[in-house]
């Protein structure tokens, strides 16, 4: 396993990727209402990346058909946008977006509410949320890999809810998905030194029952197995002597 340090250079158009990305989340996020299908975010989410000069790097990913992944309430991930999925009050959905810049990749998902929400979803989506935020505060040279991972599960666990094992995050650069893979559960081992210039993406997907998911007949579309709900949380971050930057942040 090679993991990529970037160059000061490379850092500044991993910057700039993650910038624009975050533009789009925020432009997405927006969006986001009763009454919408999922493939009018996707064709709003390939226009902006395209506008801004840059390329969906979903699309066509292993053979993907659309450039965001919009995935609601039992999706995990990898939803395939739909004019006939119509956002209802209620739902939550999950949107995973990344582009290249001059050939850097970024990548980052959010979930969010379609109108009220109950509050047990919305307490999901907090916890998810939040379980980023303490695996990255172990996300610094020095550290071991794994401490992020131990991290995350050691946060979420107690709130009964199921981390997804199948699916994980990794590192990213010239390539979508890099070395290494970086588990959201407990790891029997300590995993790679953390070193300066490292950029991740971190992920969680947490179900609110269990943690098993299977795969829909499109092979795209992860579902939670017993139907509950699923959030998704991911930021590409880089690792420095300190404390991590966030890239994808607005
Ligand atoms: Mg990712």
């Amino acid at each position: 396993m090679s993991v990529s340090i970037k160059s000061a250079r490379e850092i500044e158009l991993m910057r700039e990727s993650c910038r624009l990305l975050a533009q789009v989340h925020k432009a997405l996020g927006e969006m986001v209402r009763p009454g919408i299908s999922t493939l009018e975010i996707d064709r709003a989410g390939e226009k902006m990346i395209r506008d801004l000069g840059c390329v969906p790097n979903f699309k066509d990913y292993n053979g993907f058909p659309a450039s965001i992944c919009v995935s609601v309430n039992d999706e995990v991930v990898h939803g395939i946008p739909s004019k006939h999925r119509i956002l209802q009050e209620g739902d939550i959905v999950s949107l995973d977006a990344g582009l290249i810049y001059k050939g850097y990749h970024s990548d980052a998902a959010r979930t969010h509410a379609v109108g009220e929400i109950a509050p047990e979803v919305q307490k999901l989506m907090d916890v998810t949320k939040q379980s980023f935020f303490e695996g990255i505060k172990f996300a610094k040279a020095g550290n071991h890999l794994y401490d992020i991972s131990n991290a995350i599960d050691d946060y979420v666990t107690p709130f009964g809810y199921g981390i997804v094992r199948e699916l994980v995050g990794h590192g990213i650069g010239t390539h979508l998905h890099e070395d290494p893979q970086i588990p959201n559960f407990r790891q029997k081992k300590k995993g790679i030194l953390l070193e300066p210039g490292m950029t991740l993406a971190v992920e969680p997907m947490i179900n609110m029952g269990r943690a098993d998911v299977c795969w829909l007949d499109d092979d795209w579309t992860v579902v939670t197995e017993d139907g509950s709900y699923s959030a998704h949380y991911e930021n590409t971050i880089l690792i420095t002597e300190g404390e991590p930057e966030i890239l994808t942040l607005y």
